[in-house]
């Protein structure tokens, strides 16, 4: 072992130190108060959900989408001194009502019994993103990120896992909002490389949910073609971007600001909520897009000029893809500084 490796073995077992007594500290506030009680909080922050359950339940151990993902991640939040602004997930004890707003019984009694860690895994995921509309709804956090797996965006109602997806956590969430706190439009935004053919296919013909999708159409699960553009009462509200391999940071940017954004103001959302896959990112094992974290910042900077013109900053940010460990982490930590360091003050 040479200096440089020494030395980052020893840095490596400190920030895991770190971590585990953050995480008992964590679980303390859990115990003693649900998430929402949580008091101290000041008003035009960003909170992080984490929770130790999404370091379980891995397809295989060489498969991609591993715990690994949410390790690197959590090292890199406590690199950039991030993780005092995580949460854990709080449960809910109607998690299945929510569930069954998007998916059917069968499908969700299917995921129980095949793979009851997943489901575990996978409906935690849910937890997050609901408690996230939650702490927006409260005033308790201006946005949120999930630092959250499996991935949603492809889960269909076939009774097993799809893309590494089992609950569609986004379009959960969008639902929630919709029947809890009564919000009207819910805007969806996708920067995954991979297209969210199970978001797509459960608003298609709603108008309440603008669906903004940008992918390599030709990647899995094939779908994403912008000639559908939703039907009856939701034409015009499904929009996919199909990008090419090699994407740039310029590409994408100029889609969004040309596409997303005058979409975005007519529709004018009470919600923005982010289906956020860094698979798009440079560098990842399943995309092949050259997206930069710099790119990521300005995407979460329209974003987040959506969110405050239209509905008072409120911003759900939910993990989707991104399986270049590293690259990964490194691009949430851009998501969520820019969410963190860039608030509007109107
Ligand atoms: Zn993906």
């Amino acid at each position: 072992m040479n200096r440089r490796t020494f030395l980052n073995s020893i840095l490596s077992t400190l920030l895991y130190i770190t971590h585990r007594q953050l995480s008992a500290a964590e679980a303390l506030v859990k115990k003693d108060s649900d998430f929402l009680k949580v008091e101290n909080l000041e008003k035009n922050n960003t909170t992080i959900m984490v929770d130790p359950v999404f370091l379980e339940h891995h397809i295989g151990p060489t498969h991609p989408e591993s715990p690994s993902r949410i390790q690197h991640i959590e090292r890199a939040l406590i690199e950039s001194n991030l993780f005092e602004i995580t949460k854990s997930v709080g449960l809910k004890n109607d998690i299945y009502k929510w569930i069954e707003t998007v998916h059917t019984k069968n499908h969700i009694k299917s995921i129980r019994e095949s793979t009851p860690i997943a489901n575990k895994v996978a409906t935690a995921a849910v937890n997050a993103a609901l408690s996230a509309v939650d702490s927006i709804m409260h005033n308790n956090s201006t946005n949120v990120f999930c630092a959250t797996r499996p991935p949603g965006h492809h889960a269909l109602n076939t009774g097993r896992e799809e893309g590494f997806c089992y609950y569609n956590h986004v379009a959960i969430a969008a639902k929630y909002a919709q029947e809890k706190y009564n919000l009207k439009r819910i805007l969806i935004i996708d920067w995954d490389y991979h297209h969210g053919n199970s978001t797509e296919a459960i608003f298609y013909t709603d108008p309440s949910v603008l669906f903004f999708s940008t992918h390599d159409k030709n990647a899995y699960p094939g779908t994403g073609d912008p000639l559908k553009t939703g039907s009856g009462d939701g034409e015009g509200y499904n929009i996919n971007v199909h990008l090419p391999c090699g994407t740039s940071d310029r590409i994408i940017i100029k889609k969004f600001n040309e596409i997303l954004l005058p979409k975005a103001r007519k529709f004018k959302p009470d919600l923005v909520l982010i289906s956020a896959g860094f698979d798009s990112r440079k560098d990842d094992l399943l995309g092949c897009f050259s997206i930069t974290d710099s790119g990521f910042i300005e995407l979460t900077k329209i974003a987040m000029t959506i969110a405050n013109e239209f509905c008072n900053n409120r911003l759900v940010s939910v993990l989707e893809g991104g399986y270049n460990l590293d690259g990964n982490a490194k691009a949430v930590v851009a998501h969520v500084s820019t969410l963190k360091n860039n608030m509007h003050t109107s």
